[in-house]
Formats: structure tokens, sequence, C-alpha cells
């Protein structure tokens, strides 16, 4: 069977170079040999895991935070539940199990799930199955009324555009050939003032990186929170401004070359969390770590709850996921939660 590579070089000889952002929307979801379309890439058995594939605790918290923050702005009698990039759906279906006991909750909303990937929408359909769901592919097909928003690992699976900055201007990084196999380049300098604008104190050799379908994804968010009202909780990993050349590749747990397996590894970069907030003009955000925000949400009080059932094994892996998602030196301080909600509106739970 043709491989994803050779598709990729036979391309490249024949048009010339692509972008970062070309090369990793074809690795991620070619039709037939894109990563997010062929294979399940979650949990043990696949090439990384996820926090709410580490416990049902994540999704729970962010499920009752979602609700108290629906609650705190007069419980709108009909609302939109969405996450983009659901994956198998794990997330979703511990909020909707956690969110059961909020009075009006269920009756008022209406779930939608924003996934490109026909293979995983299937699996979130099984996930989802006691409940009324529909799909579409882009935020910018969300109903237009107040919106309940929740992205964990969907922001840094977004194709990324690299730019190295030397004295006469910015070199995009390209995909192209070397002796047959992909490699790295760089485009002739181009002017860019919104660049130089964006990265004003970026030294000649740095790489920066934009993304330009996580601009356009927000924007869709944010023009509903402003019109309509509402909370979007956005998790990943990454920082207030990303800095350098942070495209990586994940296959069986361990870093690979990003060029070595197209199609084959997970390839994600480091979110701008401060091109995120950029787009939410005229809306408040709030900016806190995985774990500090897990902790303000009571995750201990929960796992200690969760912990009353259970012993041996299963307890030592419940408290080692408890560590997992909140510690320092684990997910705790890497990944980052931003809320974005109604400039006026109460600060979600949490993030006081
Ligand atoms: N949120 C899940 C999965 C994260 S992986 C979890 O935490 O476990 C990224 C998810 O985003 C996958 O479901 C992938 O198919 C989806 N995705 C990636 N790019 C997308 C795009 N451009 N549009 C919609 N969904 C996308």
């Amino acid at each position: 069977m043709t491989e994803l590579a050779d598709i990729l070089r036979a391309r490249i000889a024949a048009t010339g170079p692509m972008t970062v952002a070309e090369y990793m929307a074809e690795c991620l979801l070619h039709p037939l040999h894109g990563y997010y379309t062929t294979r399940p890439p979650f949990g043990a058995e696949g090439d990384f895991t996820t926090a709410p594939e580490i416990s049902q605790m994540f999704g729970e918290l962010l499920g009752l935070c979602l609700a108290q923050h629906w609650l705190d702005t007069g419980a709108p009698a009909r609302f939109t539940l969405a996450e983009l990039g659901p994956g198998r759906g794990t997330l979703m279906a511990d909020v909707l199990r956690a969110t059961r006991g909020v009075p009006g909750f269920h009756a008022a909303m209406e779930v939608v799930l924003v996934e490109a990937s026909p293979r995983l929408r299937a699996l979130q359909a099984q996930a989802l199955a006691p409940y009324a769901s529909r799909w579409t592919d882009d935020a910018g097909l969300l109903p237009e009324q107040p919106l309940f928003l929740l992205a964990n690992e969907f922001f840094d699976a977004l194709p990324i555009r690299q730019y190295q900055r030397d004295a006469a201007g910015w070199c995009e990084r390209l995909v192209g050939l070397h002796d047959g196999a992909l490699a790295f380049g760089l485009s002739a300098p181009q002017a860019r003032p919104d660049l130089t604008a964006a990265f004003p104190d970026d030294p000649p050799g740095t790489v920066v990186e934009t993304c330009p379908q996580a601009a356009a994804q927000m924007d869709q968010v944010a023009r509903r929170l402003r019109q309509h009202g509402g909370l979007a909780l956005i998790i990943d990993y990454g920082g207030w401004r990303s800095k350098g050349d942070t495209l990586q590749a994940l296959k069986d747990h361990a870093f690979t070359d990003p060029l070595a397996e197209p199609g084959h590894a997970d390839l994600t970069a480091h979110v701008d969390f401060a091109a995120l907030a950029a787009r939410a003009e005229g809306l408040a955000c709030r900016y806190t770590t995985q774990g500090r925000l897990l902790t303000a949400l009571g995750i201990d009080a929960r796992s200690a709850r969760l912990a009353e059932r259970l012993t041996g094994a299963a307890l030592e892996n419940h408290l080692a996921a408890t560590r997992r998602l909140t510690a320092g030196a684990e997910m705790g301080e890497l990944f980052k939660a931003l809320a974005v909600y109604a400039e006026g509106a109460p600060v979600p739970p949490g993030f006081a």
C-alpha cells in the first residue's frame, strides 16, 4: 500500500515545498493515511494519553465548572454544550454523567461535537450513545445561542506555520526534499510587518510560530460568547507566548522525528495562549495551570471520595492518576487552562 510519505514526496517533487501547516494537516487528517483518520491514538494502547483518559475526575470537575457558570449566569433555557476535538468521547461522557444532577441543565442543553475525523466521530457516538448529540467539523457551525464549551488538547493539534527571522525579514520553514527524503528548508526572506509587530524582540535566528486555524476557531467561539454569553474552557500544553520551534511528534509514548513517519506519529505544537486570548476582545479571560485549576475545583476531596471504594492496585492507580493530573512535575504545570466568558459575568469556579 502507498504510504503517506510517498504521496507527499511525489507532491513536493511536482509542485515544490509545502508549509509546515500543510504538512501537519496531511499527517493528521489525510482521508486515507492521516493519524486521526486511521487509528485510535489515545490511551495505553495508543501513542499518548490525555487527561480525560487518565481519570474520570477531569471531566467531572470541568463539567461542574461549566454547570455552575450556567447557573451563575441565570441558567439560560437553551444553550450549546460543545466540545472541540472530543477524541474518544470520554471527556464529554464524564461531563454529562457529572451534570445529571444539576436541575434543568440537561433539559436546556444541545450537545454539539466539533470533530474532523469520521473514525473518531464513530467512537464518540458510542461513548455518548445515551444522549442526543450531533457533529460538525467547524466551530463556525455551532448554534447561535449561549455556548458552554470545552477543548482539551484540541488547539495543539491544529496546523502551525513556522518562520525564522533573518537580517532581511522572515523566512518560512518549509518541508521539501533532500536527496529524495523529506527535509526542512527555508523560503527566501519576506517582509512580514505582522510578524515583526507580533514578535518585536526576537533576534535573528529565532523561530516563531503562528496557528491560523486556532485564531479562526477562536474567533467563532468568541463571537458567540460576546453575543449570547457562556463560557469556554480551553486546556492544553503550552504557555503565554510560544517561543522557538515547538513542533513535536509522538509515537508509542516516545518522541520521534516529525518528518520520519508521516501519518504514523501524532504531531502537535505548543499552544500560544496569548494568541488565543488576543481573539477574545471584549470578553473576560482568566489563565491558570491545570494543577491549580483542578485543585481549586476540589480534586483532592473528589479523589479521597473515590479512593474510599478502592483497594490494592486500583487504589494505587487512582492515586497515581490524581498526581499525574495535578503535580508540577507531571501535567500540572505544563498544561494550562484558559477561561473565556462575558465581561461582567461572575468569575468561573476555579479561576478566582
Ligand atoms: N480532547 C480529546 C482528544 C484530543 S486529540 C482528549 O482529551 O482525549 C485531538 C482531537 O481533535 C481529535 O479528536 C482529533 O480528531 C480532533 N481534531 C484535530 N484536528 C481537528 C480539526 N482541524 N477540526 C476538528 N477536529 C480536529
